[in-house]
Formats: C-alpha cells, sequence, structure tokens
C-alpha cells in the first residue's frame, strides 16, 4: 500500500486544551500540548500513536490551553522544544525547565526530520502567536487556531494546502446572547481574539485550491457554539460534497486522517 505523504490526528481541540499529532515520512510531532501530559500519552495511544515516536512539540503561542504538557512532554521524552523567542520568554514558567530548545522565527521556514515547517504570525491577543504550514513531499497542511483576523498573510500561507485545521470559535447569535459578560464578548470578536464560524468558512473559500480535500473545524467555543451549526457554516459556504468537513473535539481525539 501506498504510503500517506502526511497524517494528522487532532487530539484535543477547544478552551479546555488543544493538540494535533502530525506526521510526515519518518518523522512525527505534536503541534501544541495543551493538555496535562498523562491525557495526552492516553489520547496517543487511544488511537495507536506512541509518543516515544515523537521527534518535537512545536508550540503556537503560550495560552496554557496551548502548552499545558510542552515542558513535560519534551523532558519525558528528552525531544526538543520549538517555540518562537517572545512565546519562550512569555511561558518560561509554565514551562519550566526544557533542556532542548530550537528558536524559530515567524517567516523563517525550518525543518524538523521529514517535515518543513512554515510559520507565520497571527493577530491574537499573545506575545508571538503564529500559525503554520507543515508540508512533506508535495503535500501540505494548515493549522491556524485562535485567530482574531484572517490577514492577507495568513491567507498566502493557507492557500495551495491539501487539509486545512482551522479556527471556527463562535456563532454570531450564540456569542451575542451568551452569557459572556460584555468585555469577553468584544475581546471574542476583536481583532485579537477568534474566528467566527462565517469567517473560517469566508477563509476557507478564499484560499482553497482543487487540492483541498479536508477540512478540520477547531476550537470551537463549547458555549458560544455547536459543531452542527459550524459544520453548516462550512459546508453550505464550500458547496463541495467532495471536501470532507468535520469537527476537532474537546473530549476526545479524532481519527487519524492519511493524506
Ligand atoms: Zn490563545
Ligand atoms: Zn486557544
Amino acid at each position: 500500500m501506498e504510503r500517506p505523504c502526511l497524517s494528522i490526528c487532532p487530539l484535543a481541540s477547544g478552551s479546555r486544551g488543544n493538540s494535533v499529532f502530525v506526521s510526515g515520512g519518518n518523522t512525527s510531532i505534536l503541534v501544541d500540548a495543551g493538555l496535562s501530559g498523562v491525557e495526552l500519552e492516553r489520547r496517543m495511544r487511544a488511537r495507536s500513536l506512541s509518543p516515544d515516536s515523537l521527534s518535537a512539540v512545536v508550540v503556537t503561542h503560550e495560552h496554557t490551553d496551548h502548552i499545558q504538557a510542552a515542558g513535560i512532554l519534551c523532558r519525558r521524552y528528552n525531544i526538543p522544544l520549538y517555540i518562537n523567542s517572545r512565546t519562550h520568554g512569555a511561558a518560561a514558567a509554565k514551562l519550566g525547565k526544557v533542556e532542548l530548545v530550537n528558536l524559530f522565527a515567524c517567516g523563517t521556514r525550518f525543518e524538523i526530520g521529514d517535515l518543513t515547517i512554515n510559520p507565520f504570525s497571527i493577530s491574537h491577543d499573545a506575545a508571538d502567536p503564529l500559525g503554520m504550514t507543515v508540508a512533506h513531499d508535495n503535500a501540505k497542511l494548515g493549522i491556524a487556531t485562535d485567530l482574531g483576523i484572517a490577514t492577507s498573510l495568513v491567507r498566502q500561507h493557507l492557500q495551495g494546502c491539501r487539509l486545512l485545521y482551522l479556527e471556527a470559535n463562535h456563532d454570531p447569535y450564540l456569542l451575542n446572547t451568551g452569557p459572556y459578560p460584555w468585555y469577553l464578548k468584544q475581546r471574542v470578536k476583536s481583532r485579537k481574539g477568534h474566528l467566527s464560524n462565517q469567517e473560517a468558512a469566508a477563509l476557507v473559500c478564499d484560499v482553497r485550491t482543487p487540492v483541498l480535500d479536508h477540512v478540520i473545524l477547531a476550537h470551537l467555543s463549547e458555549q458560544n457554539n455547536r459543531p452542527e451549526k459550524a459544520l453548516q457554516a462550512m459546508t453550505e459556504a464550500l458547496d463541495a460534497p467532495h471536501i470532507k468537513v468535520e469537527v476537532a473535539r474537546p473530549d476526545l481525539p479524532g481519527t487519524l486522517i492519511e493524506l
């Protein structure tokens, strides 16, 4: 059987924790590690993924829902942490002591084993937050959560992906009428907050090319969104039955998707 170019498995998604397993060639990494170490290991094993096989943990920004176990896993498996320097500074206390730290800069691509990572800046209320594309052979996937707005830089990077793992944080009606205090509603909607279902759908429609065959909706708010609303907004906007659209869950790992 032909070996997949790239594989991806969402392990957790949402404000209680985020982590995505990505693999290509002989290299496997975690993008973010925002659950306890024990829980992340449990979720990986539940999908027959071995934590021992990890080559790195790559971090998008310093919020606890993205880095809670980053330091723990790097120490436990003696693997390097990939992080940019401002995030590293902001995350020092949460990370604890990590021996192997590889600092990178947004806008400068780098390799981890067989994977090519291309990190790009996003607008969010963190020190130096980023999204990234991960490529191997001729396949590329894009990961972008915690996006205040989709800038032209973001659009540029996400073009030509076979799979997009993208934030669809809230339904505007549920956010407006929901229990959040006013200031928090404003924060979520701001340029440094989170994308709505409709903004995510518009972004995907903008960056799609004929190679796009998979969209994973991520970082859904449990208060201000519903999976069926996010799915509906995306599938209606895409109007393309061959593109699979699914939701990454907070409580369970997803299935391993092979491209
Ligand atoms: Zn965040
Ligand atoms: Zn987050």
